[in-house]
């Protein structure tokens, strides 16, 4: 590592014939840059005209290839340094848009060559080259800082450096699957790809996918004093010894082994470009640059036309579409601005409130943060402690950014004004008279522009609202569990909930870094709704003899995380017993909770809370094992002769129908609403694209007639909405195209 304390040289720009950008690209503005400083080091700054980002497509590297004409064509330059101009993104990687858009291979295949090639002249040039990343630098934009001799990188947590294609069902195909392994060794080089990962700064520090860490302020001045200090020399730098121990057939061979059994036991063959990243990178090390980059060419070529990487980009563009929703389909036009909120209250210090006021004041929000008396108030505190030790851990937050959170935390053992919040999140227990007090309250110590929000799981937000004078300001805010993991918010939207609310509710839940998803407000709203009939099921296959292994094997296989009942150890058996008693209560025509979760609570069985429910829960870290005595808990024998096949078509089919329903019954707007909320809420599949999407691949008649079988031979659970029957009858898919 380099560490340089001598005084900088201070950038000047310096006048140059404007870059006249050819051909296809003409009209574009300018999208890079460049300036020269007066010790004639050529400095490009990536700045997307009216973007907050920056993204390689055909036009960026098409003008990175001309800037790299100039430099080529200008003998007296010392260096080069890349840089960007914005916030919180350096390159935030290849324009999927136009990956998901390529209606050819050919053009896919035009594409991938095209950066492959630009990247290749850059790792050439003959004068040292420095990448210099403050922000996400990710897929492409990290692949461009490998073809740079040396990378600096800011040690703010906006950045955020690796490869994570394999998660969208691609691999790195612009030299990524190259240059990585030989720059950081064969072993951490698979850990970062095939995991699809990006690193904060100083992990990607400590593995040498950077070279050093500066403050944001300094890298660009930082790295051309690099170039004159080091000269030539930066481009020959002598790599890690150890990394040959690694980087050589043989050990890459008996490594690919290895890792392979590994890979398919986590993937279980779901994720084919897991495997294929592997194949690509192993093999690639024992071949030229050339022949590295055409594995990379191929393999994209094959992996892109998959469904799993169609599903996979599907996701990620929903994901970017919560991020800029701007509130309910029918809300009125948004005013100008809506200031950013800055002070939040949580009622409730318990794990859900500690969990919203941690992540809020992570986000630089003030929190006061209430309870009813000094003890919950400081195992709350407690919990925000560790939460944000945890953090500092992970490196996603500094030791005085973990500080300076925990400081913008007020706790409240007393009733306290809150009249200057922006928004009053509850999180008290789930009691529907304690919460119209609650709100009743909350009411009159609120100011008039204060938001009112409950973080309920299964209440009706429009009753809690009911117990204030401006119902119109109530909302559901419904975080998931545990709130700094789970990206989902479901705004709910109660009956009378003002548009402007709901709209204000959004941006909040986007200010915080998290992704909405608005429901309306109806039993267990989106989530719970379609995941309890699921669980529900589960149950009663175990009841009826099915086999713990068998009920949780087979939705493994499917591609859940967990399997259900392992979840309903983890949620706890007696908050499952409560949430499927509750959510069958409303109704009753087709989910009927199960009679061994009153049995299991009854006999102290908690779940993993206990130590003991549908499994033996050990130590931390510790997987569980199945519990020995749980076969007591069946009742009867109809389900023990059933396949795995069987009990995950049950499972599923309810799923789906529940699904539809919410469709049919507008809970959300559209299908995709519905498979977006149940990925990030749920980990449901990610690469079947969501219960609806699943529906379309093994076409809805077939779901339907499944259906009725089973409600055929009296099982009426099972009987199709009317949304899946008529779209069966028409033959309609819930995504047309
Ligand atoms: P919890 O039992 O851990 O915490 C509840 C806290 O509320 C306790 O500290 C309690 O002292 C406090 N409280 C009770 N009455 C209060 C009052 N009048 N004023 C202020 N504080 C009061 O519960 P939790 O799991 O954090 O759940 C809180 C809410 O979040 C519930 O509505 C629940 O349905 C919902 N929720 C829970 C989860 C989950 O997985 N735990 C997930 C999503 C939503």
């Amino acid at each position: 590592m380099t560490s340089i304390q001598t005084p900088v040289p201070k950038i000047v720009p310096r006048e140059e014939p404007t870059v006249k950008v050819s051909g296809a690209v003409s009209p574009m503005p300018e999208l890079i840059r460049r300036h020269v400083t007066d010790e004639l080091i050529c400095v490009l700054t990536f700045d997307r005209p009216d973007s907050a980002a920056n993204v390689f497509d055909k036009a960026t590297l098409a003008e990175l290839n001309h800037q790299l004409d100039y430099i080529v064509g200008n003998s007296s330059l010392k260096g080069l340094v890349l840089t960007s101009a914005k916030k919180s993104i350096f390159i935030a990687g290849a324009d999927l848009t136009q990956l998901a858009k390529a209606k050819t291979p050919e053009e896919l295949k035009e594409m991938i060559e095209l950066g492959q090639s630009v990247f290749n002249r850059l790792a050439a040039l003959s004068i040292p080259t420095v990448a210099a990343i403050h922000g996400a630098c990710v897929g492409g934009g990290y692949e461009v800082c490998l073809a740079c001799d040396y990378r600096i990188a800011s040690s703010d947590k906006v950045t955020k450096i690796g490869l994570p294609e394999t998660q969208l069902g691609i691999l790195p195909a612009w030299g990524g699957s190259t240059r990585l392994p030989r720059l950081i060794g064969l072993p951490k080089a698979l850990d970062v790809i095939l995991g699809g990962k990006t690193l904060a700064a100083i992990p990607a520090l400590k593995c040498a996918m950077i070279d050093e860490v500066a403050p944001r302020e300094y890298l660009v001045d930082k790295a051309c004093h690099l170039i004159l200090k080091a000269g030539p020399q930066l481009r020959y730098r002598r790599r890690n010894r150890w990394i040959s121990l690694t980087n050589n057939r043989l050990a890459a061979w008996l490594i690919a082994g290895r890792v392979e059994k590994q890979v398919l036991g986590k993937t279980r063959g779901h994720y084919p470009a897991v495997p294929k990243a592997l194949e690509v990178v192993t093999r690639g090390l024992g071949k030229s640059l050339a022949a590295s980059l055409t594995l990379e060419r191929d393999a994209i070529l094959e992996l892109s036309g998959s469904e799993v990487a169609r599903n996979l980009i599907r996701i990620f563009f929903l994901q970017e579409r919560a991020k800029k929703l701007s509130g309910p389909p029918a809300a009125a036009p948004a005013p100008e601005k809506t200031e950013p909120a800055k002070r939040v209250a949580v009622i409730g210090a318990g794990v859900m409130g500690a969990g919203i006021a941690q992540w809020a004041s992570s986000r630089n929000l003030s929190v006061v943060l209430r309870d009813i008396n000094q003890e919950a108030v400081a195992k709350g505190l407690g919990s925000i402690a560790k939460l944000y030790e945890q953090a500092v851990k992970r490196h996603a937050l500094t030791k005085i950014e973990a500080r300076a959170g925990l400081d913008r935390i007020s706790p409240a053992a007393t009733e306290v004004p809150l009249k200057q919040s922006d928004i009053v999140i509850e999180a008290a227990v789930e009691k529907m008279d304690l919460k119209k007090q609650l709100f009743a309250r909350l009411d009159e110590l609120a100011g008039a522009g204060t938001i009112l929000a409950s973080n309920t799981s299964a209440l009706s937000i429009s009753e809690i609202a009911a117990s204030t004078k401006h119902p119109e300001r109530v909302v559901g805010i419904h975080f998931f569990n545990p709130v700094h993991r789970m990206q989902l918010v479901e705004v709910v939207v109660g009956r009378q909930t003002h548009p402007e609310i709901v709209r204000r509710a959004v941006k909040f839940v986007q200010q915080i870094g998290k992704l909405p998803v608005v429901v309306k407000d109806s039993p267990g709203f989106l989530v719970n709704r379609i995941l309890m009939p699921y669980l529900i099921e589960a149950g009663h296959l175990f009841e009826c003899g099915a086999r713990v292994e068998d009920i949780d094997e087979c939705m493994l296989n499917f591609g859940m995380p967990m399997g259900p009942l392992r979840l309903i150890d983890e949620v706890g058996i007696d908050v499952s017993h409560h949430v499927a008693a509750d959510l069958a209560g409303k109704f009753r025509d087709r989910m009927q909770s199960p009679e061994v979760l009153a049995k299991m609570l009854g006999d102290g069985l908690l779940g993993k809370k206990s130590g003991k429910g549908f499994y033996l829960h050990h130590k931390k870290g510790q997987e569980p094992d199945v519990n020995p005595d749980i076969d007591q808990y069946h009742s009867n024998a109809s389900c023990a002769g059933l396949g795995r096949e069987t009990l995950r078509s049950r499972m599923v089919l309810l799923m789906v129908n529940e699904a539809a329903r919410c469709l049919e019954e507008n809970i959300v707007a559209e299908p995709a609403d519905v498979d977006f909320g149940m990925i990030m809420g749920t980990g449901f599949a990610p690469f079947r694209g969501g219960p609806l999407r699943f529906a379309d691949q093994v076409g809805v008649g077939q779901i339907v007639d499944e259906m009725k079988q089973l409600a055929g031979k009296g099982e009426l659970r099972f009987t199709p909405c009317n949304l899946l029957q008529s779209m069966a009858a028409g033959g309609k898919k819930f995504y047309e195209s």
